[in-house]
């Protein structure tokens, strides 16, 4: 059996359709149009992808278990949409609607590089830092469907200003766009790969990054105790710099680091496609 997945994104909609075990067999891209038009941008894709028997969309905001966007500061003109209640009239098909990073989440679980754990954390770090918990073998949604929000956990009251109207956001830290701040405005990648030709510099930004990134993970981990925490963006590229600072950031902030086993810290390896192969697998899963 095949499903169509769509990761819905601030700038371009993302549709594979992909069987069981996640494997891609047809893949569609088209720039994101506004709120109002997004409902028949999706059942168009839906269309041309094959029009499989089940549909899954992931977005990125708070979604209601019902299939509803709450709020989306990424989309333009989005509050209220009901897209799993239209697109389920519009289609006649289980249509399942998810945020993107559980979305993304689910499948490095599922069939990615948490594949085989009953508890994970998964962290992608991008514009901002999405992310996903499963314990226990089951993926956390939480009372309303709004668990795995950590980018908007504060690590630093009376912080940088978020995009979420509050302060101090982990995700103005330790995201994809923070580390450009804390390199005076290198992007990213520069920073990356000067530090991996050992430009001592861009070592020590590195670092500082690691520090940010590990603050979060270590509140996470002392809350959630998981057994493998999986890293995911465009920072899998620079592994090799990245992970060591890591691991010495994490042991030196965890809880009760000497006395404990410390999670797993992977690489993700799905690459951008988690966001669809995910929300294809949960629809799957659901219908
Ligand atoms: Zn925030």
């Amino acid at each position: 059996m095949t499903t169509v997945g769509i990761d819905v994104g601030g700038t371009k909609c993302h549709g594979v359709v992909a069987d069981e075990k996640g494997a891609v067999v047809a893949e569609l891209r088209r720039p994101t149009p506004h709120a109002g038009e997004l409902i028949d941008l999706l059942a168009e894709m839906h269309r041309e992808l094959g029009g499989g028997s089940a549909l899954g969309i992931g977005v990125p905001g708070l979604v209601t278990p019902e299939g509803i966007i709450k709020a989306s500061p990424n989309l333009r003109g989005a509050h209220d949409i009901e897209v799993g209640p239209r697109l389920r009239s519009a289609l006649g098909i289980p249509v399942h609607v998810e945020n993107d990073a559980t979305s993304a989440a689910y499948a490095e679980w599922r069939v990615g590089a948490a594949r085989g754990t009953d508890d994970a954390l998964i962290v992608t770090l991008g514009t901002g830092i999405g992310g996903g918990v499963v314990m226990g073998g089951q993926l956390q949604r939480g009372a309303h469907g709004f668990a795995g929000e950590i980018g908007h956990m504060v690590v630093e009251a009376d912080g940088i200003e978020c995009v979420c109207g509050r302060r101090g956001c982990w995700e103005r830290y330790a995201s994809g766009s923070a580390l450009k701040r804390l390199s005076g405005g290198m992007p990213g990648e520069e920073v990356f790969s000067r530090a991996m030709n050992g430009e001592e510099g861009s070592l020590a930004v590195v670092d500082d990054f690691a520090r940010w990134f590990c603050i979060g993970v270590a509140s996470l981990t002392n809350v959630l105790d998981p057994q493998v925490v999986v890293v995911g963006g465009g920072v899998v590229d620079a592994w090799s710099v990245l992970h060591p600072a890591i691991a010495r950031w994490l042991d030196r902030l965890l809880y009760s680091s000497d006395n404990r086993p410390q999670p797993t810290v992977r690489p993700a390896e799905l690459g951008p496609r988690a966001g669809a192969i995910g929300i294809a697998l949960l629809a799957a899963d659901a219908a």
